[in-house]
């Protein structure tokens, strides 16, 4: 089969190489991929910044927002039935949080994840895998079903708000998505799916984004026009929910001030830089304090939050029509993988489509 692979740790190692075809082992499924996103993740892998291959070996196949269909039924999925895989695997020890099915909670870091960490990606016509480390997509997001895994990053965000709020009596009415990325958009879908007013902050000023916010009925603030902070809440009001979908760490830290009383702030962007920052940390802490404000990071998915991302898309799917087909700005087949790698002002998602049809 075919399959994109990259040496782990040299930069622009990636190529579209022939592999054998992968075996099921007893209880494993045999897919069939039919399309994979690229993420800033498969940035970073290509540039040699990041990634490890598979115990054992020199290459690493890419690949880790996969759509396929089950060509080799086992656990309950049928043949012809269309999945999204799960991404890490809980760590071989395993810890106190793998151990109970929380493998994005893993305490040691020996967890793997495929297509990125210790273990081979979809980014292939083929993989095996076992049944429970995907979830059944429904027919009717053929076409948007890759983003099933960025969505997850929205649901746990989402769930860690909840979670955090039986604390307290509380009617959130609107929230704030920083960044108009994939992760940002979907996760503001998922804010506005829950009827919520939904404000989407980013540097854009023209282009699809604006478009796709807009669709949803949710506020469109380019950045330059109007800072985080007082400014932000004072023009659309008190912020219960917010979601930091950039990486920028200095505007993450800022949204305790940005939020209103009793808000929850979420951290979802990798900072992989060693930036430094002056903040006003005595208003932050009097702002936490005063007004019970809680900022809280979040990384990667369960189980239940893919399953919950699944049900989302299909709602998203029936109420804005089209809307998750046009955030996907362009589609590559396989071959030229490549151009999937380098992404301009006008796409938003971008999507290999493996399989020829
Ligand atoms: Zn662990």
């Amino acid at each position: 089969m075919k399959a994109v692979v990259i040496a782990p740790g040299e930069r622009d190692s990636d190529r579209l190489v022939e592999l054998p075809d992968p075996v099921p082992a007893e209880g494993e499924l045999l897919v069939e991929v039919l399309s994979v996103g690229v993420d800033g993740t498969d940035d970073e892998l290509v540039a040699g910044e990041y990634g490890e291959a598979p115990a054992g070996e020199e290459h690493l196949v890419i690949g880790h927002e996969s759509l396929g269909r089950v060509r080799e039924p086992a656990g309950g999925l049928s043949a012809g039935q269309l999945v999204a895989a799960i991404v890490r695997r809980p760590d071989p020890v395993p810890c106190l949080n793998c151990a109970h099915d929380e493998w994005d909670y893993c305490l040691n870091g020996r967890y793997t994840e495929r297509g990125i960490k210790g273990r081979h990606g979809f980014l292939a016509e083929y993989y095996t895998e076992r049944p429970e480390y995907v979830v059944a997509v429904p027919d009717e997001l053929a076409s948007v079903g890759m983003v099933v895994e960025p969505t997850t990053i929205g649901e746990k965000a989402l769930e860690q708000v909840e979670t955090i709020q039986r604390r307290l009596t509380w009617r959130p009415q609107r929230a704030l998505v920083t960044g108009a990325g994939p992760i940002g958009l979907l996760a503001a879908a998922l804010l506005a799916l829950r009827d919520l007013e939904v404000v989407v902050y980013d540097k854009a000023e023209s282009g699809p984004k604006l478009d796709l916010v807009g669709e949803l009925g949710a506020r469109y603030v380019q950045a330059d026009s109007l800072p985080l902070g007082h400014d932000l809440a004072g023009e659309v009001g008190p912020i219960d929910i917010a979601i930091e979908a950039t990486g920028f760490s200095p505007l993450g830290f800022g949204l305790l001030d940005t939020i209103g009383p009793n808000g929850v702030a979420v951290l979802t962007g990798v900072s992989g830089g060693g930036r430094r920052s002056e903040l006003p940390v005595d208003h932050l802490n009097l702002e936490a304090v005063l007004h019970n404000k809680v900022l809280v990071g979040t990384v990667n998915a369960d189980r239940a939050n893919f399953e919950a991302a699944v049900r989302d898309l299909a709602a998203v799917q029936e109420r804005w029509p089209g809307w998750l087909d046009r955030m996907i700005t362009r589609r590559v087949p396989l071959e030229r993988y490549s151009e999937a790698l380098s992404r301009g002002p006008q796409d938003v998602k971008v999507v290999v489509d493996v399989a020829a049809s």
